[in-house]
């Protein structure tokens, strides 16, 4: 019999099944503080609820099948599934520059966890090494938190650690929108991770409708557009998506999205060379986002073997961000941290399928 995954369930689903209420407060500190992969570790519980609940439940959605660290010190994370499929995150560490108050300089870690939504994608974007394998299922919310509890574990990533969550993995966030919104609310559950919405970011290729959908729900999440052109006929080209959800649809959906306050939209946009990193794209932009709170992010396309687009050159994305920043607008620019890992989303994966012995990977 297949187990339920734990994970799935929303604190306010686990008190409908699982009584007295003070039970489930216990069982989620196990699971999202304690990081507990077993029911036997709930040592504050009765043993007889501790065996009922371990033949109903499995508290391990996920098996860590590779790990491999970059020279940036970011992890990335090959996980198997229960029914065999595998999936990617991403550990990701910036170090903060904090000043005591006593003048001293402090190194404060800042964790970022890049997640996967979906095995495979629908999208089938041309640049993207995910959508190359086609689509294969949705992850259930579980699945989807698991990711992080088992970094938050491998690393000893304390409880009451800021971590932030990008939806940046393997697959389309807004074509699992159930799923998703689901796993937003359980990292945002204050008996468990205790991860509010304003530090999660949803990225997606530009589903107006289901933007629209999501901003109703008005959840306090971060909102990522990959955008990576400026007119439709190239974007098209690059994402066959915008034939159904042209840039326009995407923006007047921005337009609608309520973005908190202190926030901005995020416009990823992925540079490749001689196709989108001319001045005149950075020009369209500019006019594009006009009226909108954002910042954009400019991505160095990271190749990988078989693919006809090429890294843009250094100078050429220079030149497009101060193009943008000298007029106002916020860029910013990502070289793709991990790169000698091959970061890029649904590259370890693809790896890890055509190359079983990478002697780079460490094998768990
Ligand atoms: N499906 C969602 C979220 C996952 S993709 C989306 O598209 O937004 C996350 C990011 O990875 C996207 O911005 C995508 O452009 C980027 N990406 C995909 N392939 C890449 C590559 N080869 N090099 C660099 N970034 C890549
Ligand atoms: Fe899917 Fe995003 Fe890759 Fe496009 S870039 S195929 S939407 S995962």
């Amino acid at each position: 019999m297949n187990k339920k995954i734990l994970q799935d369930y929303t604190g306010e689903e686990l008190s409908k099944i699982i009584t007295p209420a003070f039970r489930v407060k216990q069982i989620k500190s196990w699971v999202y503080h304690h990081h507990a992969l077993s029911f036997d570790e709930m040592q504050n519980l009765p043993k007889e609820m501790r065996v009922k609940l371990a033949d109903e439940f499995t508290l391990t959605p996920l098996k860590t099948l590779m790990m491999q660290e970059s020279k940036d010190g970011s992890r990335k994370y090959l996980f198997e599934l229960n029914d065999g499929h595998t999936i990617e995150a991403v550990l990701l560490m910036m170090r903060d520059e904090q000043y005591h108050e006593d003048g001293g300089l402090k190194h404060q870690k800042r964790y970022t966890v890049c997640i996967s939504s979906q095995v495979g994608c629908k999208v089938g974007c041309a640049f993207c090494l995910t959508a190359k394998g086609g689509f294969v299922r949705n992850l259930t919310a579980g699945e989807i938190v698991s990711q992080l509890t088992m970094i938050k574990k491998d690393n000893a990533i304390d409880a009451n650690r800021r971590v932030n969550i990008v939806y940046m993995g393997m697959g389309e966030p807004l074509d699992n929108l159930d799923n998703v919104t689901k796993a937003i609310k359980i990292f945002a559950d204050p008996d468990g991770l205790s991860i509010s919405p304003n530090r999660q970011t949803v990225s997606t290729s530009g589903l107006s409708s289901k933007i629209e959908k999501l901003g109703l729900m008005d959840l306090g999440i971060n909102l990522a557009i990959s955008l990576h052109a400026v007119d439709d006929e190239l974007r098209e080209r690059l994402m066959p998506i915008n034939k159904a959800y042209n840039i326009e649809s995407i923006i007047k959906a921005v337009k609608n999205f309520p973005i908190n306050a202190r926030k901005r939209v995020m416009f990823e946009y992925l540079v490749i060379k001689n196709i989108n990193d001319d001045i005149s794209a950075a020009k369209k932009l500019l006019k594009l986002l006009d009226g909108i709170k954002a910042k954009v992010n400019l991505i160095y396309f990271n190749p990988y073997g078989g693919t006809e687009f090429k890294r843009p050159e250094s100078q050429d994305i220079i030149r497009f961000q101060e193009y943008l920043t000298q007029r106002g607008l916020l860029c910013t620019i990502r070289e793709s941290k991990g790169i000698d890992i091959s970061a890029a989303c649904g590259q370890l994966r693809e790896q890890e399928v055509s190359n079983k012995d990478s002697n780079h990977a460490k094998l768990r």
